[in-house]
């Protein structure tokens, strides 16, 4: 029998953004049995291949050797024949400067099958987020993606030819040969005054606009030290701002922490206001054996309490694992912290019996206590490690009652210390538990490390401008953290669920600093 032979696909990763690649091309990478990838793709796209899948980086590195394009198709090639569903991931689209060609070819001459799915280009999008729209009725009746590299010394005068277009110049890979560039377009025909615009690390975090003319765009990329990738626009298209400054968050730099579900939530409300969001969901849920091992005699019980989203999500997860008919809990009431645990809660169909008004551990314990009757038992379906003085307030109030921890919070350490590198370019960053603001500043020292002062000691210049909690007690953790100095940066949601973490967004002015 023949042997059975992998597959290749080149999956376009979109400008950095990761919700801008494709809905193919994300479930093909969460199908991925070898993963190559490089710089441009975001970090946290990585984050969406299976768990056993083998990651391989081929990109340039800051000081290190990088593989070469014949090293990334023969690995190809090599991890193809080993029967693997292979996955090549590229920044942008594959065949815009990608090479993604070179890489088709030499798969063609071993027969191995393969298949390109579409990204969305830098070239388009960068310049997109940033205002720019590459063709503009009567402005703008053409597009030019051109190469900023040369690479053939016979080509030296290569972009005199593009200085008689009219339509829209778009420049990849120029930043290094910016003054050439513009030399060479000004005598090809363009006059110094043509608008000309470079927009830095499009759609990320990090994203900037340097507007200018062409007389002057080389002076401006200087003064503000741009530095690839960046895409440059010359022609009138580039004199355009098609952003609006009229959306809550316009203009906003906004990080958030926790599990997924929570950035999730908050990403996507966050970025439909207008602001660009670095989404770090570094906090894993783990479920622990406790519930398993102690098979509660739920007849025994009278109440559940959940005091998280994630607690009642891994209850009945477990409860199924557990082969657990449900109308075994149909006499139970159920007590919950606070809305975003009661929405958890009735997406399996069941109405909380017990909310209290102020979302803390403590108030959930004293207003439960006064509902309840001597022969009431209640459990506690928890995180291992949470906190609150449950304990105390019970046992003064006699309550008969059984905590249990049936998950727990694993940290992803990279995830999170990608995010300090982007702590001073955040005007906001929200923590949605203790557990969240301890992750962030276990990173924070581990990237400060060696350097004079770490975090907190540069006047707070490493921090985010306001820091967000969601309630009284992860404020109480960011306290250990920050200097008393700068105490007035934290503000705590009014509301204690993720709708109140976007409102204090929403109402909180940008700190100065
Ligand atoms: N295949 C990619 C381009 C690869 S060439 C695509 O379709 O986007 C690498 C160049 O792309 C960089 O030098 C820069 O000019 C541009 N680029 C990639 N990502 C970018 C981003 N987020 N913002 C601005 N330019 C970007």
């Amino acid at each position: 029998m023949k042997d059975k032979t992998g597959t290749v696909c080149l999956v376009g990763a979109g400008p950095g953004d990761e919700e801008l690649i494709t809905l193919r091309g994300s479930r093909i990478l969460a199908e991925a049995e070898v993963l190559l990838y490089d710089r441009l793709a975001s970090p946290r796209l990585l984050s969406g291949v299976p768990e056993g899948c083998e990651k391989i980086f081929v990109g340039k590195r800051e000081g290190n050797h990088s593989a070469s394009q014949e090293e990334i198709n023969a690995l190809l090639v090599k991890k193809a024949k080993e029967g693997k569903r292979v996955v090549r991931l590229k920044g942008g689209d594959s065949f815009v400067f990608g090479r993604g060609g070179e890489e088709i070819l030499a798969l063609e001459e071993e027969n191995i099958p393969y298949q390109v799915v579409p990204g969305i280009t830098s070239a388009i999008a960068a310049l997109e987020t940033a205002g720019i729209p590459v063709t503009h009725r009567m402005e703008a009746r053409s597009f030019h993606v051109i190469t900023g590299h040369t690479a053939l010394e016979n080509e030296k005068e290569r972009f005199l030819q593009y200085g008689k277009l009219e339509g829209t110049l778009i420049f990849l890979m120029g930043v290094g040969n910016l003054p050439e560039i513009v030399k060479q377009l000004l005598k090809g025909g363009k006059s110094p005054d043509t608008p000309a615009a470079i927009v830095e690390q499009g759609t990320c975090i990090r994203q900037r606009r340097i507007d200018g003319v062409l007389g002057n765009i080389e002076e401006k990329a200087e003064e503000w030290g741009v530095k690839p990738p960046a895409v440059l626009a010359v022609g009138q298209a580039a004199a355009c701002h098609m952003i609006s400054e009229n959306l809550p968050l316009s203009g906003r730099r906004i990080g958030v922490t926790g599990t997924a579900a929570m950035t999730g939530k908050l990403e996507k409300g966050l970025k439909d206001m207008g602001a660009l969001v670095y989404s770090a969901p570094y906090l894993k849920i783990m479920p622990t054996e406790t519930l398993k091992k102690r098979r509660p005699d739920w007849k025994s019980f009278s109440w559940l309490v959940f005091t998280s989203a994630n607690g009642v999500n891994q209850f009945f997860c477990q409860i199924k694992e557990m082969n657990l008919d449900i109308r075994a809990l149909s006499h139970l009431k159920y007590a919950v912290i606070g809305r975003g645990t009661a929405d958890a809660l009735w997406q399996y169909g069941i109405r909380a019996d017990y909310m209290p008004l102020c979302y803390t551990v403590e108030e959930l314990a004293k207003g439960l206590a006064k509902e309840l009757l001597k022969e009431d038992r209640v459990l506690v379906l928890r995180a291992k490690e949470a906190s609150g003085d449950i304990h105390k307030i019970w046992q003064e109030q006699e309550v008969t009652y059984e905590d249990l921890g049936i998950y727990e919070t694993a940290v992803d350490e990279d995830m999170a210390g990608q995010l300090w590198q982007q702590a001073d370019i955040l005007d906001t960053i929200t923590f949605a538990s203790a557990s969240g603001v301890k992750a962030f500043f276990s990173a924070g020292k581990n990237c400060s490390e060696g350097e004079e002062g770490g975090y907190g000691q540069k006047e707070g210049n490493a921090l985010p401008g306001t820091m967000i909690c969601i309630g009284q007690k992860t404020e109480e953790t960011l306290k250990e953290y920050v200097p008393a100095a700068l105490w007035g940066r934290i503000k705590t949601a009014a509301e204690y669920t993720v709708t109140g973490l976007i409102q204090a967004c929403a109402e909180t002015m940008p700190a100065k600093r």
